[in-house]
């Protein structure tokens, strides 16, 4: 089949792989210039890491391993160590696999077969259906035009496919009252040491260390707040206003990194429920049809299992894409609904909202072992 797919995140890579190697021609059209690199390490969990080793990429995945949540500590306005992250809530099993979200990105667009191509600074502009007529027509901001037998979107949280086929992101969305913001931190970067993260109520700052690099890392709890996602100097003024009469610890530090940085990036911790993740000749993958939130650490093994179940359904139902989308969905909206049910110890973690909260959270942490500093 001709497939297009839009995005070249690891739910899009993932996709074109999957497909592309069951001899389906694949086009991915991605709206930034080049493949985007940025991102703190992603987790791959559960059958994922199946998933992972069945595309033939276990081995590789494994070779580029972090441990950057067991060297993450809670430190006090004076830079000592508090407490720890207490791996057994956050991790799945042991054998979960932490790794830079550019290191994944990067060995899934490298493993692309012959039959896949991306093509950069391009997006779907308008799509026509014709399911009944075979195919479904498609506008491209390039001025191009194709018909393709199926559309994958597989274009993140704020999904152009979701609004074309689906109707407007509100519908959808679900804010789960917290943001997330990340800057590198060049004059950091070659410092040794353990990644730190300090509390204010309701915010915390941070500085995570991985590959020579170093980069400050925020989140702060919210209600939506309505921004530009185009306008950078906006979004750094949500942040910098969000943490407005803090400055204790290394925050004035780590706000001067995020203004300084022009790949400086803000996303609100936000859920995406749709009832069904197909139309016609039309499906999502990824956080496009069920992002979980980064809060669940589970956003790229979603990707992962849902672009495997889709080229497999389709394979198995000999290309009939309305029988092999029902299968792709009932195969994978188990794990949409643990991935999405697992956001609030996080979230609380994290974020404790007083004063008395973060030190409540810091002695339960000491008491339970493994979290002790
Ligand atoms: C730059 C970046 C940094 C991230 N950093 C983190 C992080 O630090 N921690 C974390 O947990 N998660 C992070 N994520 C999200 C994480 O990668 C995803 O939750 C998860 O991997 C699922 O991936 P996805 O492919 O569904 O979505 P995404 O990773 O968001 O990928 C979507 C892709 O589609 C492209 N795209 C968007 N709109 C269009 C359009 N209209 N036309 C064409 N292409 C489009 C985007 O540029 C992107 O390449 C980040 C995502 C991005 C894009």
């Amino acid at each position: 089949m001709n497939i297009l797919v839009s995005g070249a995140g690891i739910a899009g890579l993932a996709c074109a792989l999957e497909l592309g190697t069951r001899g389906h021609d694949v086009t991915v059209v991605e709206y930034a210039r080049h493949l985007r690199l940025t991102g703190t390490p992603i987790d791959i969990r559960g059958d994922a890491i199946e998933t992972a080793a069945r595309m033939g990429l276990l081995a590789k995945i494994q070779k580029r391993r972090v441990r950057m949540s067991e060297l993450t500590q809670f430190v006090d306005s004076q830079g000592e160590p508090v407490a720890r992250i207490p791996m057994e809530q956050v991790s799945d099993s042991d054998d979960d696999i932490e790794l830079l979200r550019e290191d994944l990105v990067r060995i899934l667009a490298n493993a692309l077969p012959d039959t896949a191509a991306i093509r950069f600074e391009d997006s779907i502009e308008t799509l026509t259906d014709g399911d009944g007529d075979g195919g479904v027509d498609v506008r491209f901001a390039s001025g191009r035009t194709g018909r393709y037998d199926l559309v994958i979107g597989a274009d993140g949280q704020h999904s152009a496919v979701r609004r074309l086929v689906f109707g407007p992101e509100k519908d959808y969305l679900r804010h789960l009252g917290v943001y997330f913001a990340l800057a590198d931190h060049p004059g950091e970067a070659q410092s040794e040491g353990a990644n730190s993260i300090y509390n204010v109520p309701s915010r915390m700052a941070g500085i995570f260390r991985y590959n020579g690099k170093a980069v400050a890392v925020f989140q702060f709890r919210s209600e939506p707040i309505d921004y530009d996602r185009h306008d950078l100097d906006a979004q750094k003024k949500i942040l910098i206003d969000a943490f407005a009469g803090y400055r204790s610890w290394r925050i004035p530090e780590l706000l001067d990194a995020a203004r300084a940085d022009p790949g400086f990036f803000l996303t609100s911790a936000s859920q995406i429920h749709l009832p069904s993740w197909h139309r016609g000749r039309v499906a999502l993958v990824g956080d496009a049809g069920y992002s979980p939130a980064y809060l669940s650490g589970r956003g790229t093994s979603l990707a992962l299992t849902g672009a495997r179940f889709l080229a497999e359904e389709l394979e198995r139902c000999g290309n009939d894409h309305t029988a092999a989308f029902a299968r792709y969905e009932a195969r994978q909206r188990p794990y949409v609904t643990f991935a999405q049910d697992r956001v609030d110890s996080g979230r609380d973690r994290m974020l404790p909202t007083t004063w008395a909260a973060i030190a409540a959270r810091n002695k339960a942490l000491q008491a339970s072992g493994t979290g002790a500093p």
